[in-house]
């Protein structure tokens, strides 16, 4: 698999402004924002989709969780976010490195998906 753009980032070869970071993964606000809050969770460790983690990814993805919710509260939206994880390019998925996308503001409560 080539490299993705996001693992360009995690290495640091593409700059970009991390929002968080801790030993599994970093925080960086989407290129194309689709809300008022639009931050990416990327784990540092490449897993093209979701559906391609492993029983040993268990603890990385409940890390993911958690570090959301440390996001969404450094952020001050912690009482109202979704995550959305699109997994394959038939679910819209255009960068084939696992990422939660944290979206925030707006009128969540409005739309479901
Ligand atoms: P997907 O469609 O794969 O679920 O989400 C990929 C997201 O990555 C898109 O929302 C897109 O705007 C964002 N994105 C693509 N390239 C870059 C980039 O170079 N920097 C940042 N910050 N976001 C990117």
């Amino acid at each position: 698999m080539s490299e993705s753009i996001f693992a360009k980032i995690i290495s640091g070869e593409i700059p970009a402004e991390k929002l968080y970071e801790d030993e599994h993964c970093i925080a960086i606000n989407d290129i194309n924002p689709q809300a008022p809050v639009h931050v990416l969770l990327i784990p540092k460790k490449a897993i093209e989709k979701l559906a391609d983690a492993q029983r040993d990814d268990q603890a990385l993805l409940g890390h993911l969780m958690l570090a959301a919710g440390n996001v969404a509260r450094q952020l001050g939206v912690a009482e109202a976010f979704r995550l959305i994880v699109n997994n394959g390019s038939g679910a819209g998925q255009t960068v084939f490195h696992l990422h939660l996308h944290i979206i925030a503001g707006g009128s969540l409560a409005e739309s479901k998906m």
